[in-house]
């Protein structure tokens, strides 16, 4: 059966470089939506794109419809990790719908914690090597007040009780990380 796990993050906490080491691993599809945002074409991706470069959070319906078409997606067939979604409780409950319309569940929440002031320190790094020009520290840093003020309340409120919350140190080097999170998954999911 397909697998849906969610793994959450704050920016520098080393998401997008798990989040690559999970779906080789388990052949899952990708999903982040931040990435859908910037790249996909479709009309409501269009829509969104001027949201996000304001670096604002895109509302709930229009970030579940754009989810919900790259679901149906033959690439989503095997299991899917998401990256960056669900954010607010609209969002977990609006993703509970849609993939039980796919006869499946949220199996595991994978989150990568990282204090505050480690992860600053780790996008300034970041701004210091190299700097993009679409994106600049005052971004950042309200990208990570949203992480801490809605995205991870979200996560403790919705996904905690359910005990679906596997807690991952992300103060450790990527190897370290990557054996945590297999260990958990295959505690939880068996595989
Ligand atoms: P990310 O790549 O996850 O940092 O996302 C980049 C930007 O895309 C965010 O700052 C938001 O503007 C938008 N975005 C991505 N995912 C979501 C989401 N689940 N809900 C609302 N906005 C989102």
């Amino acid at each position: 059966m397909a697998n849906y796990i969610l793994l959450v993050g704050v920016q520098g906490s080393g998401k997008g470089t798990q989040a690559k080491l999970i779906v080789e691993k388990y052949g899952l599809l990708h999903l982040s939506t931040g990435d859908l945002f910037r790249t996909w074409n479709t009309p409501v991706a269009q829509q969104a794109r001027e949201i996000v470069n304001a670096g604002n959070l895109v509302p709930d319906s229009i970030t579940l419809q754009m989810v919900k078409e790259r679901l149906q997606e033959p690439d989503a067939a095997n299991g899917v990790l998401f990256d960056g979604f669900p954010r607010t409780v609209p969002q977990a409950e609006g993703l509970d719908e849609l993939l039980k319309g796919f006869g499946g569940k949220v199996d595991a929440v994978l989150m990568l914690n990282l204090d505050r002031e480690v992860a600053m320190e780790r996008i300034n790094k970041r701004f210091a090597e190299q700097q993009r020009a679409d994106d600049t520290p005052e971004k950042a840093q309200k990208r990570m007040n949203d992480f801490y003020n809605v995205t991870l309340p979200t996560f403790n409120n919705y996904y905690r009780p359910k005990g679906l919350v596997i807690d991952v140190d992300g103060d450790q080097s990527v190897e370290a990380v990557s054996a945590e999170i297999t260990a958990a998954l295959k505690q939880k999911l068996g595989k």
